[in-house]
């Protein structure tokens, strides 16, 4: 199993108002699974991720990535964790609007201390992976929105993670594009790759395997055939 969360709650406070985000959520997903979580704005999505992504801290509740106790782990255990074990994938892009395909890509293995040549050889084959092969060179300004979220793909990929984290994956895409972005997701699932994906859209959570609603901070599994 990759995350095994149990019980977890998350409270936002402002100005000494306690809100309530996360109720009890426990969510098990296992390696090679496919998983889209579902539902509508403010329902804690983003919530949910940031959390999945040691990005952010539950408020109580356990919470294991492969077996290890996210919740007793320092800063900079978080940090490995995220540059090594997850790659993540946002609804705009976060790519560097100065730097080529090829080095937005490279990035990630800059911060893991891998020396220039090989950097910039797995950056090319990840790039290959998502289909531009032939955009290695550009900026995103030169890009379409799809092949700017497929850079961004590549780059979440090419330290080859244990788990693929989407949060609104083709939002800022036209339908054709997010199609596309949907049928590397299925083909990188097919090839091995563990994905959860979050979204509001209903049409895009149903290329998952597996489907969860998020209502007001509970989750709830959808049944086959629903
Ligand atoms: P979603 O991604 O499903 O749209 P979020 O997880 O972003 O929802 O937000 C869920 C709720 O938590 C919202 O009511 C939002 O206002 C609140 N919230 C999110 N982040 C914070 C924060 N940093 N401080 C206070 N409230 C927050
Ligand atoms: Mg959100």
């Amino acid at each position: 199993m990759i995350l095994d969360m149990k019980g977890i709650f998350k409270d936002y406070t402002s100005d000494k108002l306690v809100v309530p985000v996360l109720k009890d959520v426990s969510l098990a997903v296992d390696s090679g699974e496919y998983v889209a979580i579902m539902g509508p704005s403010g329902s804690g999505k983003s919530t949910l991720m940031n959390i999945i992504g040691c990005m952010d801290r539950a408020t109580s509740g356990t919470y294991l990535f492969e077996g290890k106790d996210v919740s007793k782990f320092n800063e900079r255990q978080m940090a490995d964790l995220r540059l090594n074990s997850i790659g993540f994938v946002f609804q705009s892009f976060h790519l560097l609007s100065q730097e080529t395909a090829l080095e937005n890509v490279a990035l990630p293995l800059s911060y893991a201390g891998i020396h220039r040549k090989e950097r910039r050889e797995r950056a090319r084959e990840a790039l290959e992976r998502v289909g531009l092969a032939d955009r290695v060179d550009f900026k995103p300004t030169q890009l379409s929105g799809g092949q700017k979220q497929r850079v961004a793909i590549a780059r979440a990929l090419v330290n080859h993670p244990q788990i693929v984290l989407a949060d609104e994956p083709t939002g800022a895409l036209d339908s054709a594009s997010g199609r596309q972005v949907m049928e590397l997701f299925s083909k990188l699932n097919e090839e091995g790759t563990t994905i959860v994906m979050i979204t509001h859209d209903a049409g895009i959570a149903s290329h998952a395997k597996r489907r969860l609603d998020i209502i007001d901070g509970m989750i709830h599994e959808e049944r086959k055939g629903e």
